[in-house]
């Protein structure tokens, strides 16, 4: 688990002790309230992370899902992964973020709301893609189903770099009625 010093809004890993925020979230503030990230994308979790997504290891959401119940997890309304499009689930098979979802919802007893957030179109891979050029790649990219007004809400993300996704994620349902969005994300990769 990592300790050292972060952003305390995106978790991004800082280099000073004094700083509270990165530039980042104190020049564009998220619309998600703060991330809680297990560690860093890195070593053995990195490994774990690619096996379980293009390995299809799904099995490994078990113990990674379990590892997130150490973060300090708030009550919420509901849990929400971060969703594919149609033809990328099918594509996969399955969607690593539900299934970590999945384990935490279980564990916490709180109410898997897998269908409340969707991705409408495909997008480029992010990958390659400046910083501004990943967040207009998403914009729009994802639209709400349920009725989320007032609700707090868990967004997962098994892998958090720049935050483009969860930041167009957490807009998209904020600007639906949440009340607050909390981010879990297994991994936190410093920006490329
Ligand atoms: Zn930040």
């Amino acid at each position: 688990m990592y300790t050292g010093p972060s952003c305390s809004i995106c978790a991004l890993p800082l280099s000073s002790e004094h700083a509270r925020a990165c530039r980042s979230c104190v020049q564009d503030p998220p619309h998600f309230s703060k991330v809680l990230s297990f560690g860093l994308y890195d070593g053995v979790l990195a490994e774990a992370i690619h096996h379980l997504k293009f390995h299809g290891r799904k099995r490994l959401s078990v113990p990674l899902g379990t590892m997130m119940l150490a973060l300090d997890i708030p009550r919420a309304d509901g849990i929400v992964p971060v969703p594919l499009t149609r033809a990328s689930l099918i594509k996969r098979g399955f969607n690593q973020s539900l299934l970590i979802a999945r384990v935490i919802a279980r564990e916490l007893g709180i109410p898997l709301r897998m269908d409340s957030l969707h991705k409408k179109r495909e997008t480029l891979p992010q990958v390659g893609l400046s910083a501004t050029e990943r967040r207009t790649n998403l914009r729009g990219a994802f639209g709400v189903h349920d009725d989320i007004r007032g609700q707090q809400l868990l967004l997962v993300d098994d892998v958090m770099t720049t935050g483009a996704t969860v930041r167009e994620c957490a807009k998209t349902l904020v600007r639906s009625g949440a009340r607050e969005v909390i981010v879990l994300t297994l991994a936190r990769a410093g920006e490329p």
